[in-house]
């Protein structure tokens, strides 16, 4: 396999292993266990002295070919799949840290990490410091003697603030302390935290690697290293990994995704610059426009816009029900990185637990709207937003 393919070939060719039967498409092995010729076969095994698989909670073939394809287009060295976006982020956070460590995270996080690192982490005796990662000096003054782990995801959600990757993996560096990536809404093919210097770097797999809705996964990619010191006998024991019916969904989901990623950043390009000259939409922000606050870092440390956008309606929430209510094509869920374009508004879903001041932190008011692009023609959606929009009372 070339290091120097480009990702769309890496991800119709990376990591296949095929059976004696020559396969095209990947099998799927559904299997729990593995057999050995001998039980002196079965002994080398158990030392390690041969790299065959054990058990599925360890490492299974389907799972291996996901795990080989994300490390390839990823640039890592290792790899392991999950069940889901969150059993990646927890291992990743956790496998690494004890009691009287501390995290430094972005307060900006989807709302499950978030409970991991302000929540979950403190009932083991982990301390956790949140800032607004936006400006580095928040995050070097947040550092203690006993900070371990820095966690970030950037772009964010729902308000698309950027963190500078660099800049946090320097601080990191400096006191020896790890840097975890939540690189889901930036997708491996827009940014790679690992180039910036990041040490881990974690997806929901859920989002544009299955690109279409169907099933849940996840995974982590570092160092050897890391891998070995941290993450191996973590994920062993504690059992997250990934079902092989789901890595072979995903490896069907990575062959696509570029095509996918590409049409929704070109439909949310589109819509983006539509929604900006709109009258009933007080402001927008995209990483792929110019007026973007952030737009230096984003020229820094991305190669493309996003596939998501943010925007406020001026008439606040009865102006956001009543356009996500007219809505035909463009549906209401709050998951992200469809096929199928999907808007939601935070404040009342995804954010509705946060505190009215948490939220006003954020960016997120009443008006506030996350649209999902999809790869439905982009002339029918700006149609269909331009009609809803109709609707709403300025
Ligand atoms: C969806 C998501 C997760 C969690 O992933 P699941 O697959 O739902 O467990 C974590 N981080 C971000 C940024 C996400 O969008």
């Amino acid at each position: 396999m070339s290091k120097n393919w480009q990702p769309a070939t890496q991800l119709v060719h990376g990591g296949t292993l095929r059976s004696q039967f020559g396969e095209v498409s990947e099998s799927i092995f559904l299997t729990q266990g593995f057999v050995y010729e001998t039980s002196a076969a079965a002994e080398a095994r158990f030392k390690g002295e041969d790299d065959g698989f054990i058990y599925a909670r360890y490492g299974s073939p389907t799972n291996d070919m996901f795990e080989k394809r994300m490390c390839m287009l990823e640039g890592a060295e290792d790899a392991r799949a999950t069940a889901s976006g969150m059993a990646a982020i927890s291992a990743a956070i956790l496998c690494q840290l004890k009691a009287g460590d501390h995290i430094v995270a972005a307060r900006a996080l989807f709302g499950s990490c978030r409970y991991i690192v302000e929540t979950l982490a403190p009932k083991y005796g982990i301390g956790c410091t949140l800032v607004d990662g936006r400006d580095l000096a928040n995050w070097e003054a947040a550092i203690r003697p006993n900070t371990k782990v820095m966690f970030l995801e950037s772009p964010t959600n729902p308000t698309l603030e950027i963190v500078d990757i660099a800049g946090v993996a320097k601080l990191a560096k400096q006191i020896g302390a790890k840097l975890v990536v939540d690189n889901v809404f930036a997708t491996p093919l827009f940014q790679k935290p690992l180039e910036l210097g990041a040490d881990v770097v974690c997806y929901s797999a859920t989002k544009h690697i299955d690109g279409q809705g169907r099933s849940l996964g996840g995974v982590i990619l570092s160092s050897k290293e890391w891998i070995d010191e941290n993450l191996h006998d973590y994920f062993r024991h504690t059992g997250p990994a990934m079902s092989p019916f789901n890595a072979w969904l995903l490896l069907k989901g990575l062959e696509t995704m570029p095509l996918r990623v590409r049409q929704q950043t070109e439909n949310a390009s589109r819509v983006a610059d539509f929604l900006a000259e709109h009258k009933a939409v007080a402001r927008v922000i995209y990483p792929g426009r110019a007026d973007h606050p952030q737009a230096d870092i984003i020229a820094k440390q991305m190669t493309g816009g996003s596939t998501l956008i943010c925007f406020e309606l001026k008439g606040g929430k009865e102006a956001a029900f009543a356009m996500q209510d007219a809505l035909d094509i463009i549906t209401i869920s709050n998951n992200l990185g469809d096929a199928k374009s999907l808007i939601t508004h935070p404040a009342t879903t995804t954010h509705k637990n946060l505190t009215d001041e948490a939220r006003a932190e954020l960016g997120i008011s009443p008006g506030t709207v996350r649209l999902s692009l999809g790869i439905e023609d982009g002339g029918d959606l700006l149609g269909d937003l331009e009609q809803a929009l109709s609707k709403v009372k300025a």
